[in-house]
């Protein structure tokens, strides 16, 4: 079995889409960068990429590359997920929090836990999401970002 650590950040800004886990969420500012900018389907992906020890989602998937550009980054997610299971390695669990002061993501915590299970083909008993605010401090507290970590399980399943 091997662990992976992915973290990401996007600054949160007027005139985009907010989507998180690939869950579009009503919200009157979204994040900024160059795919649509979902930082728990970034952080998620860096999780997988560093458990096998394959670099990170920049390596993997170059932002310098018009074909990401606003891009669905549910793809991320998929392709690295689908080159861990090509590789013998089976996801065992996804553990994720997501650091945002605004919109309050309670409400949506299962919605993204049931896409982030489809999409990884696995259990949703195997991924949890957890959401905590900034109270009020530092650039996630006065809302001009939203962070996420996510660390993932993965277990070699070659015989
Ligand atoms: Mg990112």
């Amino acid at each position: 079995m091997r662990i992976g650590l992915g973290h990401d950040t996007h600054r949160l800004v007027e005139g985009r889409p907010l989507i998180l886990g690939g869950v579009r969420l009503e919200h009157r500012r979204g994040l900024l960068g160059h795919s649509d900018a979902d930082v728990v389907l970034h952080a998620l992906t860096d999780a997988l990429l560093g458990a096998a020890g394959w670099g990170d989602i920049g390596d993997a998937f170059p932002d310098t590359d018009p074909a990401y550009r606003d891009c669905d980054s549910s793809r991320f997610v998929r392709e690295a997920a689908a080159r861990l299971r090509q590789a013998g390695w089976r996801v065992v669990n996804v553990d994720i929090v997501i650091f945002a002061e605004e919109p309050r993501l309670g409400p949506v915590k299962e919605e993204i836990r049931a896409n982030l299970a489809r999409l990884l083909e696995i259990s949703p008993d195997s991924v949890n999401v957890k959401a905590k605010t900034g109270e009020k401090v530092g650039h996630i507290g006065r809302a001009e970002a939203i962070g996420c970590q996510v660390v993932a399980l993965i277990d070699d399943q070659r015989p």
